[in-house]
């Protein structure tokens, strides 16, 4: 889970991290107000699970109250990077002197925490890698040991940061650290922190990625979560309790057991189709079970076929193609549905197909190549 701007500085504000006085906003009037409150200038930011905000006009000063509504009412509505906004920060604009970089993350083949320095902030740090990786100043953590002074000394030595920066360098980045464990993150980043023209630091973004296996330890990041989930049919399916990731091709994908839907996923793909989803159903295929899994998937209307693709184990080959058959009955549905059996009593399964209006398959490339025929109009 990513939470935005506003929220990552809640919880920054919260370690001690500073960070510019301000409010989120849903409507221009409250832009204004929040602007009234703080008195100066502000700098209005649209609220979107994106970088490049400022390039693509999300990001506005405002000298008065007057000013900041009419830039509320420019951001509030428009897209950046497909996402629509519907929330701004208002806050206190920083009296920007230097923009560094600073950022925390798991190095996943150093199987550590490793935690990134530059003076060169403010742009993202994929291009200062790829343009010039001698700017950004690297340490890995030993989870035993932590984030110790010399360490901090060191990321700030070389990562040639004036004197001024130096001295609260290492504030930043053990809240960072600390914010990073409590949360159980996988990113925590701030980019720019920002030295004020009178040699103060502050934190002027916020860039937070949650472990989603981790959510259930922090009940308070609830009310975000909900927030969260820019893709409305991926918010439904997890309300319904699927596993689902939508993708944009158009064949619906259904199967039991990640590794097997992910699998098949890479079987449609290679010959030619192109899924529109991942979804697990885990173990067993009750009919109840069967009629939200297909009826999830259609809220997609890109899907032209759906392809349900079953490992029978302890789960019979008939009992899925009874609740199948239960679970059509009661739905009106209009794209063809391939159905691969296999393992227990998928004989009898199949058997039970025939005359319907489901395609029985025997293997997955079976089914696979059965449902690209079947939407590309073979
Ligand atoms: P991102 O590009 O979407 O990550 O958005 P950021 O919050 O990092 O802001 C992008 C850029 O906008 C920063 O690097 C600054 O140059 C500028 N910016 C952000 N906040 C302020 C502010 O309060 N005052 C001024 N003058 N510029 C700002
Ligand atoms: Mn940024």
């Amino acid at each position: 889970m990513k939470l935005l701007e506003y929220q990552g500085k809640e919880i920054f504000a919260k370690y001690g991290v500073p960070v510019p006085q301000g409010r989120v906003a849903f409507t221009p009037d409250e832009a204004a107000e929040i602007a009234a409150e703080i008195g100066k200038t502000v700098v209005v930011k649209a609220q979107v699970h994106a970088g490049g905000r400022g390039k693509a006009g999300g990001i506005k000063l405002a000298k008065t109250p007057d000013e900041a509504r009419e830039m509320a009412s420019q951001i509030i509505g428009m897209e950046i990077k497909g996402l629509r906004v519907e929330r701004v920060l208002v806050e206190e604009a920083a009296d920007i002197k230097e923009e560094y970089y600073l950022g925390i993350t798991t190095d996943r083949a150093a199987r550590r925490n490793i935690v990134m320095v530059s003076k060169e902030g403010g742009i993202e740090i994929e291009i200062v890698a790829e343009e010039n990786p001698a700017a950004i100043a690297k340490l890995h953590l030993d989870p035993a040991i932590g984030l110790q002074d010399f360490q901090i000394r060191q990321l700030g030595f070389e990562s040639n940061l004036p004197p001024v920066a130096l001295k609260g360098l290492g504030t930043f980045l053990k809240a960072l650290y600390k914010v990073y464990l409590d949360y159980d993150c996988s990113l925590a980043e701030i980019n720019p922190l920002v030295l004020t023209g009178d040699g103060r630091l502050i934190a002027a973004d916020s860039k937070i990625v949650l472990d989603d296996n981790a959510l259930f330890r922090h009940p308070d990041l609830a009310a975000f979560q909900e927030e969260q989930e820019d893709d409305p049919i991926e918010a439904e399916a997890h309300k319904r309790g699927l596993t689902y990731v939508r993708l944009d091709g158009d064949i619906g994908i259904i199967g039991n057991g990640a590794g097997l839907v992910m699998t098949t996923l890479d079987v449609v793909k290679r010959e030619g189709g192109s899924p529109a989803n991942f979804l697990d159903i885990g173990g067993g295929a009750k009919a109840d079970v069967v009629t939200k899994a297909i009826d999830t998937v259609l809220l997609d209307k890109n899907v032209k076929g759906i392809f349900f693709n079953i490992f029978g184990g302890i789960t019979r080959g008939d009992e899925v193609a009874k609740g199948m058959l239960e679970a059509i009955a009661t739905m009106d549905i209009k794209v063809p549905i391939v159905v691969r059996l296999t393992g227990t009593r998928a004989a009898e399964g199949l058997k039970l197909l025939e005359g319907s209006t489901l395609v029985g398959a025997a293997t997955m490339q079976e089914g696979a190549q059965k449902i690209v025929a079947l939407v590309n109009g073979a």
